[in-house]
């Protein structure tokens, strides 16, 4: 039985795998992130039978209720990402939740997220959280992370990312693996097509002056994955291709 989230599912993995021919990439190399916030149960079981494996939320009060709920209805575990702003009240309830948190965008959640876990080594289920910078690499006052916007021009700016993110790869129970980012909204996705390409240049200039072991690009959604996927993403969170519109 066909429905339209498994017909969604077949067409963005054509879509992934028709970029990556395009970059001359490993489709193996790009992770698929079924974006599933305000959208219920059900939806997020049919796109796990579709054979997704990896889901984000962006809320914490909305995933304390939905990741169990899915857990207990599939057989086989699931991978959770964190996509959203972490509030530092929540901060404690998110890797017991969460495999990987993409939106790590100061050093304070990454402090509070670093305690956390680090109270949690009492439970053998986690000893360490993977987690990603948010980097505002397009400048806009109303995204968070941090501050990269003409990091090429600007050496102390560059020099300040290279502290914070030595410092929060320093973080006992954190495990600093790349770096996300979150596109302006265009109107055609050749115009996002800058901001990937400066989020992946940025990504080798910190990888060459700090050492810092940094796989993991996410970036790309349901407007602009495979352009993103062209200039290097390795994580794509994709929520409307997979689920349909949201309702706000
Ligand atoms: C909602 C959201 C997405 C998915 O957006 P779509 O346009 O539905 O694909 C991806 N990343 C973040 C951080 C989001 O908040």
């Amino acid at each position: 039985m066909t429905t339209p989230i498994t017909d969604n599912v077949t067409r963005v993995h054509e879509a992934v795998a028709a970029a990556c021919a395009r970059a001359r990439r490993d489709s193996a190399d790009v992770t698929v992130i079924a974006v599933s916030k305000q959208k219920p149960v059900p939806a997020v079981l049919e796109a796990a039978t579709a054979g997704l494996q990896h889901f984000g939320e962006s809320r914490v009060e909305e995933a304390q209720e939905k990741i169990p709920a899915v857990v207990e209805a599939v057989e086989r575990n699931l991978t959770w990402h964190m996509i959203g702003h972490v509030q530092s009240r929540k901060a404690k309830y998110v890797p017991l939740l969460f495999d990987i948190v993409h939106s790590v965008d100061s050093e304070k959640v990454a402090e509070r997220l670093s305690n956390t876990v680090q109270a949690m080594l009492v439970e053998p289920r986690k000893t360490s959280l993977a987690v990603l910078a948010q980097v505002n690499i397009s400048g806009e006052a109303a995204k968070s992370g941090f501050m990269a916007h003409g990091w090429q021009h600007n050496p102390q700016m560059f020099e300040a990312l290279c502290t914070r993110l030595n410092a929060i790869a320093k973080l006992p129970g954190l495990r600093l693996h790349g770096l996300m980012t979150i596109a302006p909204l265009v109107e055609r996705a050749e115009q996002a097509r800058p901001f990937f390409a400066d989020l992946a240049a940025l990504r080798e200039s910190l990888v060459s002056v700090t050492g810092l072991d940094l796989p993991e690009l996410s970036m790309g959604m349901t407007n602009d994955f495979e352009v993103a996927i062209e200039e290097g993403a390795t994580q794509v969170r994709i929520g409307r291709a997979i689920f349909g519109e949201r309702a706000y």
